[in-house]
């Protein structure tokens, strides 16, 4: 790049973008792919069959639904949305992330999280030009440091604060009553990200109402349906109305509501595929609790955050790798995370491959 092309561009771009690294995806070719939380199951063939003659009757000629009214009423119901409470859908749950910040963003304003935690909630926030606060969980067990929590939220007075319930990556479910500690404590909005939902029992959906600055975030990502990128908010209408301001017309692509009124249609194998993955990760939590100088630690959600010997987590992906198994290696992304690995659960055959190269990386 010329120099001038370099001055002009630093000159015009935000300094905190230019200091940002673009979002990366390791890529996955040829690899048992157990990075990304996805559900490994495909479709049985008769279903999928069904979905394609359905598009066949698609118009992709046509603008969407600019409101998604058939998808965002199947949704409602999957999800148990309780009534007089809105939905609002997004290109992802990432993307109503955004329209949140961008809602609530100004000169002073600040996003809270804890950490580590998903890393949208900070990225988004510096998208935007809002201020990032991360609180820092236990070190022990990642529960909520409630006084810390409690404390920072005085001191910077968060427009909005987000906690993903179960957290990513650390895979546990925080202490409700501490949750409902910080909604009441709370400045502002307060966001239950409720992505591994189909992974646990526990969710605020059926709180919503009960307090005014609560709004509850799904997605069907982690269900099985994250090809088709569909995040679903729900919560009070007086937030909604709001934030579906800056929603971009058409955000919900015709392929996605169709696809997902579909799917969601036929809700019964995805509960069936989700069911499966719960019950396998009790067998591969048990099998990688084995490993000598490995801990697991409690999931809720479709993968399991495990902490190697130290200084082993790199050695142990590459050679997970080498093996044909792509994971998550979380070591270095936070002073909590040391030498942690986070494999998503996968397929019984997967789950297998997993425990056998884990057990030859260990011995190694
Ligand atoms: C994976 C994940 C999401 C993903 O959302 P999309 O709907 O795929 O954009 C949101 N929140 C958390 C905590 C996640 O781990």
């Amino acid at each position: 790049m010329s120099d001038s092309l370099n001055d002009l561009v630093s000159h015009w771009v935000r300094p905190e973008i230019r200091a940002l690294t673009a979002y990366r995806v390791q890529s996955a070719a040829g690899l048992i792919k157990l990075d990304a939380m996805e559900n490994p199951y495909t479709w049985p063939a008769a279903l999928r069959d069904a979905w394609v003659d359905m598009l066949r009757g698609t118009a992709v000629n046509r603008y969407p639904d600019p409101t998604a009214h058939a998808l965002s009423e199947r949704l409602r119901e999957a999800m148990a949305v309780p009534p007089g409470m809105r939905v609002l859908l997004g290109n992802g749950s990432d993307e109503l992330i955004q329209m949140i910040a961008m809602s609530l963003s100004g000169a002073s304003a600040s996003v809270l999280s804890v950490e580590p935690t998903f890393v949208m909630y900070r990225l988004i926030a510096i998208f935007c030009g809002m201020r990032y606060v991360g609180v820092p969980l236990q070190a022990d067990d990642f529960s909520l440091d409630l006084p810390a929590v409690r404390q920072a939220m005085e001191e910077h007075q968060p427009a909005v604060v987000f906690l993903a319930y179960p957290n990513n990556p650390t895979a546990n479910l925080f202490d409700e009553s501490a949750v409902v500690d910080i909604i009441r404590a709370a400045p502002g909005l307060v966001v239950v990200d409720e992505a591994y939902a189909p992974f646990t029992d526990a969710s605020f959906m059926q709180r919503l109402g009960e307090f005014e600055n609560l709004v509850v975030m799904r997605t069907v990502s982690k269900m099985g349906l994250a090809g088709l990128r569909l995040g679903l908010l729900a919560g009070p209408p007086a937030w909604l109305n709001e934030f579906d301001k800056v929603r971009l017309p058409y955000n919900i692509n015709v392929l996605t509501q169709a696809s997902a009124e579909f799917a969601l249609r036929h809700r019964q194998v995805f509960d069936r595929q989700t069911r499966q993955i719960r019950a396998a990760r009790e067998g591969l939590a048990a099998a990688v609790a084995r490993l000598p100088g490995v801990r697991v630690y409690p999931s809720q959600a479709n993968f399991l955050l495990l902490r190697t010997p130290p200084g082993m987590a790199t050695p142990w992906f590459d050679g997970l790798r080498d093996r044909g198994i792509l994971i998550k290696k979380l070591d270095g992304a936070h002073s909590l995370l040391a030498d942690c690995l986070r494999p998503t659960v996968g397929t019984d055959q997967e789950n297998d491959a997993l425990i056998a190269a884990l057990g030859e990386v260990s011995a190694d």
